[in-house]
Order: structure tokens, then sequence, then C-alpha cells
């Protein structure tokens, strides 16, 4: 099972870290050992003094595929998620200044939060999905499934490009703008609408 990751897919994120807003998608990949399920808690890691959260929507893949077409991907989508890609920004920095992947920023053990699982067929409107982080009560990131840049069709075509996809991959889609640090004690709880997708206590 491969985690892909879409980077800089929100305009107002792109914006807030300084880079320009992508004309193809910025992609990078988790670990398996990345995954942090069922609620568990985050704990601090030591090689970073700037985590990140970034709240993003999850779109899990229904089979394989290769070389899909924009007006078959939807075939592909079986589930949608929401999840968190932990950032250690203090690390993604220095690889950015020196042109470097990104992996030790983005991919190291649980920096990949994963919630619940809707069907596909139970979202109504898939190009207007509301989501949003809370922190300790308060609301540090608000996103829609409207302000993609590249919506799940077209990241699904892009991807499938270059990598075969698999049944039960996850793609994080990237995340709008809000992102900031969390210290120990934090609770993060994010939410699609109403309903609360994961929560997660940063020790
Ligand atoms: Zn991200």
């Amino acid at each position: 099972m491969t985690i892909f990751c879409i980077g800089r897919n929100y305009p107002e994120h792109a914006k807030e870290l300084n880079n320009p807003v992508p004309a193809e998608p910025v992609v990078f990949c988790k670990p398996p050992a990345s995954i942090l399920r069922d609620n568990k808690p985050f704990y601090y890691p030591a090689f970073s003094n700037e985590i990140h959260y970034e709240v993003e929507i999850l779109l899990k893949i229904a089979k394989p595929g290769k070389s899909i077409k924009l007006e078959n991907a939807h075939e592909y989508m079986s589930q949608i998620g929401l999840g968190i890609d932990f950032t250690a920004r203090d690390i993604q920095q220095r690889c950015k200044e020196k042109g470097l992947p990104w992996e030790i920023a983005k991919g190291w053990d649980q920096s990949a939060v994963i919630g619940e699982w809707i069907d596909v067929q139970q979202i109504i409107d898939l190009k207007s999905i509301s989501f949003s982080l809370i922190k300790n009560k308060e609301i540090v990131q608000r996103g829609n499934s409207s302000e993609m840049i590249f919506s799940f069709s077209k990241i699904i075509v892009y991807l499938s490009q270059y990598f075969k996809i698999s049944t039960g991959d996850i793609i994080f889609t990237g995340t709008p703008s809000g992102v900031g640090p969390v210290i120990i004690g934090d609770l993060l709880e994010g939410f699609i609408e109403d309903r609360r997708m994961f929560w997660t206590e940063v020790r």
C-alpha cells in the first residue's frame, strides 16, 4: 500500500509558505510506518523543534490502474477520509534551501494521521466537501475541496502517469491555509462537515 501526498494544492496555503502556485501537482510519498490510526496519541519526535499540523482530505483508491483517463478517474475512488500530514517544518526548510527531497521532513514514523472513512457514494458532492481542524477547541484550519487547485480526478490522472495505483492506496490531497505548530499537550480534532473523523493528543 502506498501513501501519496500532494503539496501546495490550495492557493492560500502556497502563499502562506511563500511558494508559487504550481502548474503541476507536487508529489511525495510516506512509508507505511508513517501511519497513525485509531486516535492514538502523537509523540513529538526528538529530531525537530517545529512540528506543524496540516489537515487534509484523504482519498482511498478502489482498484488498480495505470495511465487513467480523466473521464474514468471517478471509478478509482472508493472512500473519503481526513488526516494530518505532520511536517517537521524546520527540516523541510533546510531541505528546500538545498533543493533536497522532503522525505525526512514528511515521511517519518507516525507522521500520517488517518481517521475514519466515508464511502464516496454517501458524499453528495465531492467538489464541495468542507473540513476543519480544531486545536484545543479552537478552529485553526478550515477548507473546502472546491478550493483545490488539482481535483481528486486530476490527481489520480497525474499520479497514474508515473505510478501504478493499487486498491487501498491513500492520497493526502493537500492542506488549506492555517498550518501551524503543535506543542506537547495539544489536542487536535479533524472534522468533515460536523462529523469528527479523528482526534489525537500530542505527547
Ligand atoms: Zn501536506
